[in-house]
């Protein structure tokens, strides 16, 4: 995370407490796994554990899951369900938990990683999408029968809040460019200012190139050569097709984690936030974008050596070992990719302890 942001203190005998929300799908194998890793690592971390119903109409849950939260600072979730049949009255779940604790960045970083096949090589770009407010504001209304409005808020704050986001990241990851990416030939105002606060933040930092790009370009170009991308910036749907078309060229949603930051909470997730429902309770989903995103919460609580200790074990067994699940057209389970990793650990551990 790039602000001044301090994580929250280590608690009693130096362990820190994270709220962990299990979510639906697949969310809660893969939050076994976390926890079973952790356990294997010694990972000074104890989850709090808060189960969301989402059939429920009732905002119960979602609000202790919320309390928690704001109580420790830091969660690790997997995506709570949200039905497309349920009345326009009820909110996604997950959104709820982004807008109410302000979680304005979502930053996914797409990286190619050797081992994992895919039509494109050498691709490496950090996604910044606004998180709260743009088509993702929640205000939709029936004016007559047949008429629809929905919604879409541009506000000057978070647009300069969320480009000043992504500048002062690619200036602390030695970034070079910037693209922001828009609609505002058509949506003239709305991007148009989302358009104009990107220019005006661009200005105070000179030795990061700035560019823009309409988004229906940016999806082609994406495709066809996205070697061209480096820092990308974007209200907050075209962030979710963004990340998405880019998740798909580095290998998929089994791959890549997400974080979801705003001043004072962090949230970590897979970066495509899939509910996997056709693939749940079956042993075969990916757990490399869930761990990798427990990965970037340890490094949130400067755990950085725990941290950079999982992900090489990961990163081994994706590259090296290729032990690959199903979505990556292997044949491993999850279990399996787990326990590799875990003995990938344990060789790492008596390698050290015996030189
Ligand atoms: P959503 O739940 O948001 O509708 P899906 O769960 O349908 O999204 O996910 C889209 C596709 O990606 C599905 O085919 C799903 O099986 C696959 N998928 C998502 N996460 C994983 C994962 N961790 N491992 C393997 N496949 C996954
Ligand atoms: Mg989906």
């Amino acid at each position: 995370h790039v602000s001044t942001y301090t994580p929250p203190p280590a608690q009693y005998g130096g362990r820190h407490t994270v709220t962990l929300i299990p979510g639906d799908g697949i969310g809660p194998e893969l939050a076994n796994h976390v926890h079973e890793l952790f356990r294997f690592c010694c990972v000074p971390v104890d989850f709090e554990v808060v189960n969301v119903d989402p059939s429920i109409a009732s905002e119960g849950d979602i609000n202790n899951a919320i309390m928690a939260i704001r109580r420790n600072g830091v969660a690790l979730k997997g995506n709570i369900e949200t039905n497309h049949n349920l009345p326009p009255s009820y909110k996604s779940r997950n959104n709820l938990l982004r807008t109410t604790l302000d979680l304005f960045a979502n930053v996914m970083h797409c990286q190619s990683l050797p081992g994992v096949r895919t039509r494109h090589k050498n691709v490496d770009i950090m996604i910044i999408r606004e998180n709260t407010e743009g088509e993702y504001s929640s205000l939709e209304h029936e004016n007559v029968p047949g008429v629809v409005e929905c919604l879409k808020i541009i506000t000057r704050t978070k647009s300069l809040r969320i480009a000043d986001y992504a500048f002062r990241m690619a200036r602390e990851k030695g970034r070079r460019r910037v693209t922001a990416v828009h609609k505002a030939n058509i949506m003239k105002l709305a991007d148009g200012l989302f358009l104009q606060c990107c220019k005006e933040v661009a200005s105070g930092y000179p030795e990061i190139s700035f560019d823009s790009m309409i988004v229906d370009n940016t999806t082609m170009q994406l495709v066809s050569r996205p070697q061209q991308f480096d820092v990308m910036v974007m209200p907050n749907l075209y962030g979710n097709v963004v990340s998405n078309v880019c998740a798909g060229l580095v290998g998929g949603p089994g791959l890549v984690p997400g974080a979801n930051y705003g001043d004072d909470y962090a949230v970590f997730e897979t970066g495509t936030r899939n509910t996997g429902k056709s693939i749940a309770n079956r042993n075969t989903a990916n757990p490399t974008a869930m761990l990798l995103a427990s990965c970037l919460l340890l490094d949130h609580l400067k755990l950085h050596a725990y941290a950079g200790m999982i992900r090489r074990a990961i990163l081994t067994i994706v590259t090296e070992t290729r032990l690959h699940t199903a979505d990556l057209g292997g044949q491993g389970s999850t279990s399996e990719v787990v326990q590799s990793i875990m003995n990938a650990i344990q060789s790492t551990r008596a390698h050290t302890l015996s030189t």
